[in-house]
This record gives structure tokens, sequence and C-alpha cells, in this order.
């Protein structure tokens, strides 16, 4: 089995990424949100299971991979899921890429991250956070077992001190749960202030499986949320709200960030043109 691949080999026509790699220590992720798209194409998605593989296979990958590409970690199923505290896989993983002069994009939902500042701060590494809300309640509703929104920016904070480059991403946008201007302003504020450089964010698009995980979260908005949907666009294997609507909370979250000097990018919204981040992912602040 190859373990570091090229990111999205499927390539959705939407996605700004520049090129990289993509890598996942585990398969599944046990933070179980309610809008997780990786139930729609990981088995057992919501039981995550160490991939067997041996520091030596990762070393042989490497060797034949161009360093100039970063390698994203992971795109899906969380490098620090809750089982990570227990079995410390990052803080063998992580030296690999780095003493094989890779840079590192690390995409986590869980404040662990700030364990191994002292290996990542070794290396050219940029880390993404997602905080959807700073409102606790909603948070555990929509990310039942990851970290609070309180934590995560705490971590944020010890790896901004450290100097290791961070951004957010506030993602996904969901009507009704996240999305007004309060919440959007609070969340970027509280970022800011943790020494967060970037924002990216995009609108939930809804999969059969995730969608009726959301609706039985936020029973309380089924009828707009439907409502919403079925009058949204069909883009690759999801709905996506009508154009008009996205691009009207995408702009929401553009000015908060021009606002307060922030980067800002949208994923895979097809507007790039609002972009004022030189690159989605943090590439560029490796
Ligand atoms: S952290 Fe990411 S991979 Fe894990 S359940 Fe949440 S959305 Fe899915």
């Amino acid at each position: 089995m190859t373990l570091i691949i090229p990111f999205d080999p499927w390539r959705g026509r939407l996605c700004t990424c520049p090129p990289k790699y993509s890598f996942s220590p585990y398969a599944g992720c046990g933070h179980r949100c309610v809008y997780c798209y990786i139930t729609s194409y990981v088995p057992r998605a919501f039981q995550p299971r160490v991939k067997e593989f041996t520091v030596l296979q990762l070393e042989n990958e490497l060797k034949k991979l161009d360093r100039s590409k970063p390698v994203s970690i992971a795109n899906s199923s969380d490098p620090y899921t809750p089982g990570e505290a227990q079995s410390l896989l990052m803080r063998e993983v992580l030296p690999v890429f780095i003493r094989n002069g890779f840079k590192l994009l690390i995409v986590t939902k869980s404040d662990l991250v700030a364990r191994d500042i002292d290996i990542l701060s070794k290396g050219r590494v940029c880390v993404s956070l997602t905080v959807t809300t700073l409102n606790g309640r909603v948070a555990k509703r929509l990310e039942p077992f990851a970290p609070p929104p309180v934590s995560r920016l705490r971590a944020l904070e010890a790896l901004s001190r450290a100097g290791i480059p961070t951004m957010i991403r506030l993602d996904p946008l969901i009507p009704g749960v996240n999305d007004d201007s309060n919440s959007i302003r609070a969340v970027l504020k509280a970022a800011s202030a943790a020494g967060v450089r970037q924002v990216t964010t995009s609108t939930y698009k809804a999969k059969s499986d995730n969608f009726k995980r959301v609706l039985t979260a936020f029973p309380e908005l089924e009828e707009e949320l439907k409502n919403i949907y079925s009058h949204g666009e069909h883009i690759g294997r999801s709905t996506y709200m009508a154009k008009g609507l996205r691009r009207e909370l995408i702009l929401k979250v553009r000015e908060v960030a021009e606002e307060l000097s922030m980067g800002f990018a949208a994923c895979r919204e097809g507007f790039p043109e609002l972009h004022t981040a030189e690159t989605c992912d943090g590439s560029h602040m490796l």
C-alpha cells in the first residue's frame, strides 16, 4: 500500500490547492463531526484505526518524491484523532518528514497538535486548525468528540508564539448554525488575537449521509436546510447551496478578514477572484 499520495487524485474542478502530497496516518476519525465528508468514502469512518506501516517504508517513499511539494497531513481523517493522545504516532512520523526536508501542512481540529510544538518548530510547517464557532454548545452538537473551540484557540496561540505559521478553517458554514455575522466576527477576532494569519472558509456541501446527521443534530433547522439545499447546485458528488447564497456567506467572512488584515481564501467554492491569500491551504507560509 502506498502511504503518501498526490493530493486529490480526483481533482475537483473548484479546487485551488497548489500541487502537494497527502498522508494520513489513520484511517477513520474519532471526532465524528456531523457534517463530515469522509463517511461517504472511508469504510467505518468514525472508528479510527492506525494504518499499518513502518518508518522505513515512509523513508523509502519519501526518497522518490519531490521535496518542493509540501505534504498535507491529513486531508481525510484527522491526524490528531482522540486516540493519538495515547498512540503518539505523530511524534514518530513528523520527524521522518522533517529530516527528509519535506514541508508540512498540518490540518486538524485538535489542540493536541500543540503537544508536538517541539518537533514542529524544527521544520517548515504551517498548522491549520478548524474553528467553526466559539459557542461551545453549538460546537458540541457539530463536532461532538473534538476538543472545544477555546482549546483550539489556545493551541493556535501556543503555535503562533513558537513562531509556527497558523491559519484557521472556518469550515463549513452551515445556514442557521454558524453563518451569522456575529459568530463569524467572533471566530475571526479570537483567531487574529491568537496570532493566526489566514482564514480559509467554505460552505457546507451536503451528501445524503452527512445531511441526515446534520438534520438529526439540528432538527429545528430541518425545514430551512431542506429548502436551501433543494434549490442548490449539484457539483461533483455533493449538493452545494445556490451560488448567490454561497457568495453572500463567503463575502461575510472576507469582509471581517480584511478588517483584521488576515489573508482570506475559500475552499472549492468557485470564487478564486475573492481570495486575498496567495494560497488557500497556507503553502505560501512555509
Ligand atoms: S475532524 Fe474531519 S475527518 Fe474527523 S470527523 Fe471531523 S470532519 Fe471528519
